[in-house]
């Protein structure tokens, strides 16, 4: 049986992996367009050892994905220092509110000194205009909702924040069900049970069976350990194990640019790969996708090509000093800020201490939302300035006099899929598009959502289902 996998991103690579599991016999061939593999996982090698430049960590709270890269991967990992993030508004550096579903309050009191009184007022009168109308299964724009019940300044000065740093747009961008999904389930719970529905009261359901949880957990003596992990090596260590356990022959500079049908049966690439292949899994980002199906399955090929992707850029430094940087792991910007041009600061050697352990600091700046290129197609030297600029506007910390030793530039085009209140319904219709073809499958972040434990889940179920 011969399988091609298109993409040797993480989606691409763990279904490779997982088929050679489970048919050791089979020939994988995987193929990248790109001259190396990893994807939106990229450990630059910086003197002091390799920073990440992509994913940097993952949800160790999700005990597969966990469980896979310890147990089955064998590999270490690391967990963060534990130090708070912060979010820069209104001038000022403050404490990242805790108290609510992605800076979505249940009332204003956690809020109140950042948003404006009439938004602390219409917070705390929610209940008193008409309940949303909403029905279950839906979604809606999250940016668009919370202006509609709280105010513009929640959204622009938290939400935006807050969803952004995952999903590089703003929360107009972002639908509910597609980004909280337990809010948007909470919302189908009570029109289900003929209940009014409110943004405060469904928020404040889901902190009260957040605090419950987290008391039994405790009750229980189940710490469940740090929420965050990542790897000592960066992701290379990842997508490095993957490639060589898979048993694939790995193409990298190999852009596939179409796939047909074979008459004797299976699939034919064009742009690299030799013969018919049985099985063909697209681990590519949506649009790609969207075009290798276009023959096979135009009509999943066009609920795949409405996905709309967001691009970012992240500019990493690494200094000779740290003294002066704040005790911070990440700092988020406000998407209403006047001046700036960064949207967030991971301070990686805060928040990771086998980084701080090289000596100096290493920073991480991030640029760019859906629909605003223009940051991330800047000059690299730009980039590089607006980062050390806005690190000392926002913390006082003079990155040029700390001694900037080493800068890396990465510019993701098309980075992430664009989780708006479309998203899952697209993707949906394609899988039920694709249902029928058994010998062929598709994945990664597009229909699996953003995080590294969906993505692997996703390739590795869509490669079982193949094999
Ligand atoms: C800046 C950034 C930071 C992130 N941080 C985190 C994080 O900390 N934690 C977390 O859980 N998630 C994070 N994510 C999300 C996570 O990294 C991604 O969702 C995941 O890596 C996507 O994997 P994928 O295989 O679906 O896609 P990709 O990594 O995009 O892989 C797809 C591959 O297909 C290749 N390809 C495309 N077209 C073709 C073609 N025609 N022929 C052959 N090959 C092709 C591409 O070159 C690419 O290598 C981050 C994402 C970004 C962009």
């Amino acid at each position: 049986m011969r399988y091609a996998v298109i993409g040797a991103g993480l989606a691409g690579l763990s279904a490779a992996y997982e088929i050679h599991q489970h048919a050791p016999e089979a020939a994988i061939e995987v193929f990248e367009a790109t001259d190396r593999i990893g994807g939106k996982m990229f450990s630059v090698p910086f003197h002091s050892g390799p920073v990440d430049m992509g994913a940097e960590a993952f949800l160790a709270r999700n005990q597969e994905a966990y469980a896979f890269f310890t147990e089955e991967l064998g590999l270490r990992t690391v967990t963060p220092s534990g130090l708070p993030s912060s979010v820069y508004m209104g001038g000022q550096l403050r404490p990242l509110p805790h108290a609510g579903m992605m800076g979505i309050p249940a009332d204003a009191e956690p809020i109140r000194e950042i948003i404006s009184e009439e938004s602390a007022r219409r917070i705390d009168a929610e209940a008193e205009q008409d309940p949303i109308p909403w029905t279950p299964g839906q979604d809606y724009s999250a940016g668009r909702l919370v202006r509609e019940r709280y105010g513009d300044d929640v959204v622009d000065r938290l939400v935006s924040a807050l969803l952004g740093g995952v999903y590089s747009c703003t929360a107009d961008d972002l639908g509910i069900r597609a980004t909280i999904p337990r809010l948007a389930a909470t919302f189908d719970a009570m029109a289900e049970a003929g209940e009014p529905v409110y943004l405060s009261a469904a928020v404040r359901r889901l902190l009260e069976k957040r605090a419950q949880a987290a008391g039994s957990a405790r009750g229980a003596g189940t710490g469940q350990g740090s929420v965050f992990a990542a790897f000592p090596g960066g992701y290379a260590e990842v997508y490095e194990t993957l490639a060589e356990r898979s048993g694939a022959r790995i193409f990298i500079d190999a852009f596939i640019t179409g796939l047909s049908r074979d008459p004797k049966g299976g699939y034919r690439l064009t742009g690299g790969g030799e013969g018919a292949y049985d099985r063909v899994i697209l681990a590519t980002p949506a649009p790609t996708t969207a075009l290798l199906l276009k023959g096979i399955a135009p009509e999943a090929a066009q609920h795949i090509a409405g996905i709309r992707l967001a691009s970012s850029a992240v500019v990493g430094m690494k200094f000779d000093t740290d003294e002066g940087l704040p005790q911070n792991s990440g700092i988020l910007i406000a998407a209403d800020e006047p001046g700036l041009h960064a949207k967030a600061f991971t301070l990686s050697s805060r928040k990771w201490p086998h980084l701080a352990e090289r000596g100096g600091a290493v920073v991480r700046a991030s640029f760019g939302r859906f629909g605003d290129d223009a940051l991330v197609r800047a000059e690299e030297d730009d980039l590089v300035d607006y980062a050390l600029d806005d690190l000392q506007a926002i913390t006082g910390f003079d990155g040029r006099a700390a001694g900037l030793s080493e800068i890396y530039v990465q510019r993701w085009f098309g980075g992430i899929p664009c989780f708006d209140e479309h998203i899952l319904e697209r993707v949906r219709q394609a899988k039920e598009a694709l249902a029928e073809i058994s010998d062929l499958g598709v994945t990664g972040a597009w229909a699996s959502g953003v995080g590294v434990p969906a993505v692997l889940a996703d390739a590795r179920r869509v490669a079982r289902r193949l094999v």
